[in-house]
């Protein structure tokens, strides 16, 4: 039986341009998907991206496309990476800028038209090389659905992930014109959000399939606490909604295998020497007290309101902090003020993939208090390299992490320590019951060794998927 064709279309993918954990899933499902479908995975080519290193060639397929009176025109490129087809769309408007969509403070402006060629260009693909499945990810490419519906002919099914329903892509109505869109779509049923154009609107409406990024986070997105506002929209087109959790590459976030790490290990007793390595390098003392780690966006989703309310507190405990992240200026001001008066906390401002790894191998203890959480990677990541996560309940948060005091070396699920309300009493009293546990070294290490053997992999929920495909194919 041939293969079916699967089209993966992401904003971002590791290890070409990543800001966060889309590139995670846009690099790990396809290559979990491939054995059982031909896939190819396809996104813009942005200035930062290394086209010799990963021998990226131009197709010599280029075209232009014509939107609200202007003509853009589009280069298509293409490579084998880890024996994955990627293409990549090159366009300068799209392409040629700073940042994939903005400074940390505020998108691009013209991002409609930006991400509007690379959906066009994607369906001007699928039209000259057709796909029955198209897998779309995100505001950035949820345009798709409503632009194949309006071309006509094509025979593609769409399963449209949002990994975080609060970046929704909304943009002053005058988008429709100038993507070529027609205004039939502007009603409350398609794109219209508040006398704005929704571009995730676009996606939930018109795909065959929604899914998100956990079981809990489905539910949660039906609520307003959660549903940013369409969490009655999202309600109309439950019977579509699925919640699939994401999983991991284990082959590349392995203490086994990692190549960045001092020393690799499988249990935690490897972890010491690159725990004094980081320790050395940031400048910490005392490799025997617990070392709490946060690695992140600096946003409100990821509960620096509450890390910088408890911080203090944390901090005069016989402790080490380590930050690294970027973000809002006013969360770095404030991690700065008070770092400065604690010599147990470091802070690294900056996107470091390797130096991300290297805290995760010596940490003992990952913090996430995020206010909500889609899924959430770093939680399974600490997880497999042995750091237990102490996490605010919430989204995935609840799917992947039970608390300790459940803990049953039976279970096959990974544990941590857990709070259910984000207040800083909370916070500073998970934070105190891990301190607990870091003195009781027993039980300390049965749970994070536990945690380092569970399968955090794409196993399961690449079956998933590949479920709703074949449902979608009919
Ligand atoms: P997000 O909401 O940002 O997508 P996820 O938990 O889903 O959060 O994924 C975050 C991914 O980005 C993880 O792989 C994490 O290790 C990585 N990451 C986040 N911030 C940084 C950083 N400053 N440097 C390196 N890696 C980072």
């Amino acid at each position: 039986m041939s293969k079916t064709s699967l089209l993966f279309v992401a904003s971002e993918v590791y290890p070409f341009a990543k800001t966060g954990g889309l590139a995670d899933v846009a690099h790990s499902l396809p290559r979990a998907l491939s054995g059982e479908h031909e896939v190819s995975v396809v996104m813009p080519l942005y200035k930062c991206i290394e086209r010799e290193r990963f021998g990226i060639v131009a197709l010599e397929e280029n075209f232009n496309l014509f939107m609200g009176g202007i003509d853009y025109p589009v280069e298509l490129y293409g490579c084998t990476y880890e024996g994955i087809d990627y293409r990549f769309i090159y366009s300068p408007l799209l392409c040629d800028r700073e940042f994939l969509y903005g400074s940390s403070e505020c998108g691009y402006e013209d991002n409609d038209i930006r991400f509007g060629i690379f959906s066009y260009a994607v369906v001007e693909l699928l039209r000259r090389h057709p796909y029955a499945i198209v897998h779309l990810n995100d505001w950035q490419s949820a345009l798709i659905p409503l632009l194949i519906k309006q071309e006509g002919t094509l025979i593609a099914k769409t399963l449209y992930t949002i990994h975080n329903l609060a970046y929704q892509g909304n943009f002053d109505s005058s988008a429709l014109y100038k993507l070529g869109i027609s205004m039939e779509y502007f009603t409350m049923d398609g794109v219209e959000f508040h006398g704005m154009v929704s571009f995730m609107k676009a996606g939930i409406a018109y795909c065959d399939c929604v899914t998100t990024v956990s079981p809990t986070y489905a539910k949660e997105i039906l609520k307003p606490e959660f549903g940013c506002g369409l969490d009655g929209f999202l309600a109309h087109h439950r019977s579509k909604l699925v919640g699939i959790l994401n999983g991991i590459d284990t082959e590349h976030f392995s203490s086994v295998n990692d190549q960045v790490l001092v020393q690799s290990y499988s249990d935690i007793s490897g972890k010491a020497l690159n725990k004094k390595d980081f320790l050395k390098q940031s400048g910490l003392i005392g490799i025997k007290k617990p070392l709490f780690v946060f690695i992140g966006r600096f946003v409100s989703q990821k509960g620096l309101d509450l890390l910088i309310e408890a911080l203090p507190k944390i901090a005069s405990l016989d402790c080490n902090i380590a930050f690294l992240g970027e973000g809002e200026a006013r969360y770095c001001e404030a991690l700065n003020a008070i770092a400065k008066e604690c010599s147990n906390i470091h802070l690294t401002f900056g996107y470091d993939e390797s130096l991300s790894r290297r805290m995760y191998a010596a940490a003992d203890f990952l913090l996430m208090p995020s206010v909500f959480e889609p899924c959430g990677l770093n939680q399974l990541i600490a997880m497999s390299y042995g750091a237990i996560p102490v996490v605010h309940l919430v989204g995935g948060l609840t799917d992947t992490v039970r608390n300790i005091e459940k803990y049953d070396s039976e279970k096959r699920n990974g544990f941590g320590i857990v709070f259910t309300k984000q207040t800083g009493r909370s916070f500073i009293n998970a934070i105190n019951r891990a301190m607990e546990l870091y003195r009781d070294k027993r039980s300390y290490s049965e749970i994070a060794n536990h945690n380092m053997k569970c399968d955090f992999s794409w196993k399961e929920s690449a079956k998933h998927y590949l479920s709703l495909y074949k449902k979608l194919e009919g």
